[in-house]
């Protein structure tokens, strides 16, 4: 009897001695949960879009919490959501600017010229790959990655062979920047309406050659407008939104532009 005592008795005690310091050590290295991030969760979308530069909602919540995002920096949820946080952590929500997606390319079917047959795998990641089907090395590819990306059905491609924002259901998510491999939509305030269509970095001789919408870097848009608003990158002029209080700005660039490329936003519809 003794003997089959023993060994229970020492099984019993290391069984005590480890779930003693199993308790002790949860105890100790416990990690306190702040219940304003579960709450802020719940206010989000959900959507994981990663617009506010955080990998998801419950990185962008924590990051709120711990004050490395700002309050209203969910872009999708608006000023609803960052009024919902101010309140959830008792801070003023600030305004939240709000942006649109836009396409920079005007390269429809007609006016960029093809210079290939692609029959490969129907996205324009891979056509990307083989450099393009059209002359133009910049321009959309036309298979839509860009409409698969977006999580709000916001874009639609048009039998001109480009994409189109329907800019109510756009939250400003960023999905499309991230899925055009040739870096063809930015987002842009709500409240610009006037924007440079095209990123080609072509000269004047090459980009005639394959487009007649394409930025022909005339640098015109620059020279007409004061105090550096729009400069110029090599042959492709840049806005500078941060020196624009008033889109009217732009007119004259939108006047001047040889080729057109310069374009309003409520009329690209
Ligand atoms: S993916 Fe859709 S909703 Fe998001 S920014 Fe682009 S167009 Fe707008
Ligand atoms: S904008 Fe970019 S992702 Fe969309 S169809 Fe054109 S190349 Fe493809």
């Amino acid at each position: 009897m003794a003997s089959i005592l023993i060994p229970i008795g020492i099984l019993g005690g290391i069984a005590l001695f480890f779930g003693t310091f199993l308790v002790i050590s949860a105890e100790k290295f416990k990690v306190e949960v702040d219940k304003r991030v579960g709450k802020i969760i719940e206010a989000l979308p959900g959507i994981d879009c990663g617009a506010c530069g955080a990998p998801g909602c419950s990185a962008f919540a924590e990051g709120v919490v711990e004050e490395k995002y700002p309050v209203n920096g969910c872009k999708v949820g608006g000023q609803e959501v960052a009024d919902e946080i101010a309140e959830i952590l008792g801070v003023e929500a600030g305004e939240v600017m709000e942006s649109v997606a836009v396409l920079r390319c005007l390269g429809t079917i007609e006016v960029a010229n093809r210079i290939a047959e692609y029959q490969g795998i129907e996205t324009c990641a891979a056509l990307d790959l083989l450099g393009g089907d059209k002359g133009c090395h910049y321009g959309c590819l036309g298979l839509g990655d860009c409409v698969e990306a977006c999580p709000f059905n916001a874009i639609i491609m048009k039998d001109d062979g480009l994409p189109y924002v329907i800019e109510e259901r756009c939250t400003a998510c960023g999905e499309c920047v991230r899925s055009c491999p040739r870096g063809l939509f930015e987002l842009i305030g709500k409240e610009q309406d006037i924007y440079l269509a095209c990123i080609s970095k072509g000269d004047a001789k090459e980009v005639k050659k394959v487009c007649s919408m394409g930025c022909v870097g005339c640098s015109l848009c620059a020279r007409v407008i004061e105090n550096e608003i729009i400069t110029m990158d090599g042959n492709l002029p840049v806005i500078h939104w941060e020196k624009i209080e008033d889109n009217k700005l732009l007119e004259p660039a939108l006047e001047k532009c040889p080729t057109k490329t310069f374009i309003r936003r409520s009329e690209y519809v």
